[in-house]
């Protein structure tokens, strides 16, 4: 039982009135831009325009964990600032915090209960409000809305973990807020919420976590058939341009120096030459592959399976599913949730005497 508001709220009258009553002294949320049907993440300070909000539009423009650990990198803000966060954003940022790339004081975090996004590509083509209209209508039903980027067709971790304040929309007419946290309490005080004893989320989650879990498990057999050793990674990554968007906007690849991108990939004339000759055929961009799998081991642990690196592929390529695959394995070998707690250390920083000994005979 938690403790959640009488009536449903529309989230963006709260998140307007925790502003107009200097609760928080920003709003960090999606935004529509001129255009209706596409949005931006936008930061709204105190008396800023708040007109266009869309804290629930399904799409994904950047990974908001991320963003968020661009402005708290350093320390804390030093503003108390409320976030919408989708749950794999909210992941994200909690990763961030253990690589100490991000501070969770003087946030607000409001996570969203997800019914998952749409590729970026239907956001520049479509009519926001006819999309908005059947997503919604699907989540009132605990059903997977249709054309869903896949990862989130397959996602069962659509519900916040470690949020100040939930927004249930599942099975629902309205959003219901729940408030988790004594800072989430503090907020329904402020503003003057009637709260009561409940449920945060509905029977509808319950619907939907069994028709997601059955489709991750059908996406990921796939992938996997088609991702079968060498052969398979030459196959689906051989398309790879070496642009480098997936690790750009990964919240996860967080190095501020990529090996990938220094100067030990600036090939001598001679390199190719002398590879050239060693081949029947040398491929160019070189080294895609070894990219690709440089970038798994970094950080596959720590892999939210937030889809932003397949968005942003130009080529087409599936590799928020490859890395979903590979990460939950081996994450599964660690017992680690990327994102579950803050306090949960990392796998790779400790150090057991004993530890899959098995490799070793
Ligand atoms: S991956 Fe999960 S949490 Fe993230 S947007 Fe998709 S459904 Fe939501
Ligand atoms: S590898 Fe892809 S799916 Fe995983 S955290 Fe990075 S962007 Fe998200
Ligand atoms: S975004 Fe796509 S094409 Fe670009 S490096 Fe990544 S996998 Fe290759």
């Amino acid at each position: 039982m938690a403790k959640v508001a009488k009536a449903p709220q529309d989230l963006n009258a709260f998140l307007i009135s925790i502003l107009e009553q200097g609760l928080v002294e920003g709003v960090m949320a999606l935004k529509f831009l001129k255009e209706p049907s596409k949005v931006s993440y936008a930061l709204i300070p105190r008396g800023g325009e708040t007109e266009g909000m869309a804290p629930l539009f399904p799409f994904m423009p950047a990974n908001a964990g991320k963003a968020l650990s661009r402005l708290t990198m350093e320390k804390p803000t030093s503003k108390p600032l409320a976030v919408v966060l989708r749950p794999c954003e909210l992941r994200a940022f909690v990763e961030l915090v253990k690589l100490d790339q991000a501070h969770r004081e003087n946030l607000y975090i409001i996570g969203v209960e997800c019914g998952g996004v749409y590729p970026l590509t239907k956001m520049t083509k479509e009519k926001g409000d006819l999309v908005l209209d059947s997503y919604f209508r699907a989540l009132k039903k605990g059903e997977i809305p249709p054309d869903l980027r896949p990862v989130c067709q397959g996602c069962d971790l659509f519900q916040p973990i470690g949020a100040d304040v939930v927004v249930s929309l599942l099975g629902r007419d309205k959003p219901q807020l729940a408030f988790l946290t004594e800072e989430g309490l503090a907020l329904a005080k402020g503003v003057g919420l009637d709260l009561s004893d409940g449920d945060v989320f509905t029977f509808a989650s319950q619907e939907l976590l069994k028709s997601r879990l059955e489709k991750r498990t059908q996406l990921t057999e796939t992938i996997k058939t088609e991702v079968k050793g060498i052969g398979g990674l030459l196959e689906v990554f051989g398309k790879c341009i070496g642009c480098h968007c997936c690790s750009h906007v990964c919240p996860i690849c967080y190095c501020k120096d990529c090996f990938f991108e220094s100067a030990t990939f600036d090939y001598e004339p001679l390199s190719y030459s002398v590879r050239m000759d060693k081949k029947k055929a040398l491929r160019v961009p070189m080294d895609t592959i070894l990219f690709h799998l440089g970038r798994m081991t970094h950080m596959a642990t720590s892999c939210v399976a937030c889809g932003m690196c397949e968005d942003a592929c130009p080529a087409g390529i599936p590799v928020s599913q490859v890395f979903k695959a590979v990460g939950r394995d081996l994450q599964e070998l660690f017992g680690y949730v990327p994102g579950r707690s803050i306090q949960e250390e990392l796998p790779l920083t400790i150090y057991r005497t004993v530890e899959f000994s098995e490799v070793e005979e």
